[in-house]
């Protein structure tokens, strides 16, 4: 291990760097990805730089969405929302349930689970009590 990472910036502006383990170029932007989501980008997934800089790979500036609403951003709408790709409002703010073309949206499982957690919490305190 020599701990110094080659990097390079491919022919479509994209940056990379060499992974010794895999022997392979990978894209930073989808390793920083892969450590947000905690798995790699799925098929009909694309991780997009928010503020369109294609080399600013900080976890800040990236977001990974589905192909439908990362094609809308790029063609239609740049402010268009992440979650479901519509107009108007921000990712923070959307209460949809349904994507801009009617798919549903899943839900995060992962808030429900730590709902419940919480609840038995509650009540195990009252019993002991
Ligand atoms: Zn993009
Ligand atoms: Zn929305």
């Amino acid at each position: 291990m020599t701990g110094k990472l080659k990097t390079r910036v491919n022919s479509s502006g994209y940056r990379q760097f060499y992974d010794e383990r895999e022997g392979r170029w990978v894209f930073t932007h989808r390793r920083v990805a892969e450590k947000q989501l905690g798995r790699e980008p799925l098929p009909g997934e694309e991780v997009h730089h928010i503020n369109g800089d294609k080399q600013d790979n900080r976890s800040r500036n990236l977001v990974t969405l589905k192909d439908s609403i990362h094609d809308r951003i790029h063609q239609e709408d740049p402010d268009a929302c992440f979650r479901c790709g519509r107009s108007g409002h921000w990712a923070a703010d959307c209460h949809a349930t349904s994507d801009f073309e009617g798919n549903d949206l899943d839900l995060d499982e992962d808030d429900f689970d730590d709902e419940w957690d919480d609840d038995e919490w509650d009540d195990d305190d009252e019993d002991d009590f």
